[in-house]
């Protein structure tokens, strides 16, 4: 059925600062009308009644696994994670197998994705051959292919001359440079620097790893004017030179992972590896100085760094990948914030939709307005459920919110009007 009425939801759109109980019409994969009292004798109706409604997610930061490494996750899977989770726009990072630092392997991506249909995958591209962070990829092609944004994650870029030419070419064409922030020389370790390492005896990897990267990408952005977008921001020093250089007009834009939110380096002491990730879980003062962040706007959005791991490659903690699943826990999380009284609905659905859409210059996303592509999400601020086997969508189970009670259910996903997750 091409035509769809949601009826009695309330409207979320910090594109429009519209925030009103009300119908929303969609026809033929487009917003055809946003009122009250909507009538369509041959739609689909959806009654959602006490449920919020706004502009579907947008994840800047997604590791698909695909191609490569399938047992962890694929295109179908990652697409299936990311729907349930209220996303339709995944920006896909480049340390695949190959990686994406060639136009062909940029064009498997899209046209993978696009194949499944159910959301669309845009692929970053790697800012160095073979992410070996020597000799810039080619990012005139890269672009052509459908590459949005460059970076190397999983890696960070060393090379600081590198890291200038690259933020000079991508300004010509128009691109953003991300950067994982992290110097590998002070980065050796698996745990941040602190309470937790010492008293598991472990190596670190302390915030000062972070942060010189953080100065060093910042100074280059406001020198040379390219666009820099900090992934995975961690520490409270990372987050004041950002908003210092805010200040002073340099181009530069950060994400903030939802696991950083809401968690320390203790939580290490209970989920294990399960709680493993770089950069790592930090202090309470860094969490706390993240979620002033959010408030007064210093960072852009939230990215899940969808990060899928096999089971075996999350054992013991000093031998375990980093990294963890998060496409489908994001909004519970970022829920949560909004229970504790840190920010409100709006600014939540800002961080996850409506900015990141901007930075990435997309208009066919991130907005409700009439005439845009249908892309939304429907959702239970309040359903209760629980990340487990039968609710998963992921092929990988690593996250420390495994089986644990989590509050805020995606209902429904549309993605260019067509219901492509549904709640059952
Ligand atoms: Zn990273
Ligand atoms: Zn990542």
């Amino acid at each position: 059925m091409s035509k769809l009425l949601i009826r009695r939801a309330r409207i979320i759109d910090p594109s429009q600062n519209l925030d009103k109980v009300g119908d929303v019409l969609i026809e033929k994969g487009r917003i055809k009308a946003i009122g009250e009292e909507l009538f369509e004798l041959e739609a689909q109706v959806i009654d959602a009644e006490g449920t919020i409604l706004c502009p579907s997610f947008v994840d800047m930061h997604v590791h698909t696994r695909d191609p490569g490494q399938e047992y962890k996750e694929d295109m179908k899977s990652v697409s299936k994670a990311a729907t349930a989770g209220g996303f339709t726009t995944l920006v896909c990072m480049p340390n695949t197998n190959p990686p994406i630092d060639s136009p062909e392997v940029a064009q498997y991506i899209v046209q993978k994705a696009e194949q499944i249909g159910i959301c669309r995958a845009i692929p970053a591209g790697a800012l160095t051959k073979g992410r070996k962070g020597k000799e810039l990829t080619d990012f005139y092609r890269l672009k052509e292919a459908g590459c949005i944004a460059l970076t190397d994650d999983g890696s960070p870029l060393m090379d600081s001359l590198l890291m200038e030419r690259a933020l000079k070419l991508a300004k010509q064409l128009g691109m953003l440079v991300m950067n994982h922030c992290e110097d590998d020389r002070l980065a050796y370790g698996h745990i941040n620097e602190g309470y937790v390492s010492s008293l598991l005896g472990i190596s670190s990897r302390p915030p000062s790893a972070e942060e010189v990267l953080v100065a060093r990408d910042c100074i280059l952005s406001y020198r040379t004017g390219g666009r820099l977008h900090v992934q995975h921001v961690s520490t409270a020093l990372s987050l004041e030179m950002i908003r210092f250089f805010k200040e002073k007009g340099a181009p530069i834009s950060c994400e903030v992972n939802p696991y950083h939110l809401l968690f320390t380096e203790e939580e290490l002491l209970s989920s294990g590896s399960n709680a493993k990730v770089n950069p790592p879980f930090r202090k309470e003062e860094d969490r706390r100085a993240l979620i002033e962040g959010l408030k007064d706007g210093t960072i852009d959005c939230i990215a899940t760094d969808h990060a899928p791991h096999a089971p075996w490659e999350k054992g013991l903690l000093e031998s375990s990948m980093p990294g963890m699943i998060g496409l489908q826990t994001a909004l519970p999380m970022a829920l949560e914030l909004i229970r504790e009284g840190h920010i409100s609905y709006m600014r939540m659905i800002e961080l996850m939709s409506c900015r990141p859409a901007k930075l990435l210059g997309l208009e066919d996303c991130g907005n409700l307005k009439v005439g845009s592509k249908a892309n939304l999400v429907l959702f239970d601020p309040d359903r209760e459920w629980y990340l487990k086997e039968d609710t998963n969508l992921s092929k990988s189970r690593n996250t420390p919110l495994w089986n644990k009670k989590l509050r805020g259910k995606v209902l429904y996903t549309i993605y260019e009007g067509r219901i492509v997750y549904r709640d059952v």
